[in-house]
């Protein structure tokens, strides 16, 4: 009975005892089995972190690709289509490199809404909206959304204040002029279009004292009238040529270096 009683106690004490080497065998496993998992989702988050980067990067160059694309039609255009935006952000960055990112929705989840221009100003203010997806298998993370912006400005010209705030004077010139003109509305601006005898070309002169010279531009025609201007120096057989058109852009005086003042409104 003792006996059985002491066998009974010892193999208690050896089952006492086993745990403990067994608990300091299993932290280890335990702790190995945290930290492996934890080692991995450290790299993989930053792995997405990184890709997060680029995919904004991506996002944001494309946005500018498309930007310029569209101010540069704004000449013909002066509006800017959400829609229209979307397809050149898409097309600046690849549809395949959306697809098989992790922006949700791929290549048409890129959102432009609410970009714009103002016809007035030529001014661009452009967006693009978009969500990641972080496949967290765990935790159920929504999408996180992210969104660029960009100010661009219509290849339209100079406009007054448009950027910064210097206030300087502004002067207007055209394509070719040697002047600028403090006056809008300088005759020197104005294109005096008038038709004349084709022959009588040769005798007439140029508010400059100037002759007329055959356009290059229009097509050499054999018609009885045509078309001069008191201060050019061509004469033109189309009234659409775009020697008779004129240009006329708005800059400041500091950007009109080079140039000198008009005699009869730079004075
Ligand atoms: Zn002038
Ligand atoms: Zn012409």
């Amino acid at each position: 009975m003792s006996d059985n009683r002491n066998s009974i106690c010892i193999s208690s004490l050896s089952a006492r005892r086993t745990p403990v080497s067994a608990c300091r065998k299993g932290s280890v496993t335990v702790e190995a089995a945290l930290a492996v998992p934890i080692f991995f989702l450290a790299v993989v988050s930053l792995l997405y972190l990184m890709e997060i980067m680029a995919v904004r990067t991506t996002v944001r160059a494309g946005l500018q690709a498309a930007g310029k694309q569209a101010m540069q039609d704004a000449c013909s255009v002066t509006a800017v289509t959400p829609s229209g935006l979307e397809r050149n952000v898409v097309r600046a960055i690849g549809e395949e490199r959306l697809e098989r990112s992790i922006v949700e929705g791929g290549a048409s989840g890129l959102n432009c809404e609410g970009s714009y221009m103002s016809p007035v100003t030529g001014i661009g203010k452009l967006f693009v909206k978009y969500e990641i997806r972080l496949p967290i298998p765990v935790f159920m993370v929504p999408p996180v959304s992210y969104e660029e912006s960009m100010k661009i400005k219509a290849w339209t010209g100079y406009e007054k204040e448009a950027f910064g705030d210097k206030k300087e004077e502004t002067v207007y010139i055209t394509e070719t002029g040697v002047v600028y003109h403090k006056d809008y509305h300088c005759t020197y601006l104005e294109l005096s279009i008038r038709m004349v005898q084709a022959s009588k070309t040769a005798s007439l002169r140029n508010n400059s004292g100037g002759k007329y010279y055959p356009c290059e531009r229009c097509a050499q025609g054999n018609s009885e009238g045509v078309y001069i201007t008191d201060n050019g120096d061509r004469y033109h057989h189309s009234l659409t040529c775009s020697g008779l058109k004129r240009t006329i852009y708005a800059i400041s005086i500091s950007e009109a270096a080079g140039k000198g003042a008009c005699s009869r409104c730079g004075g």
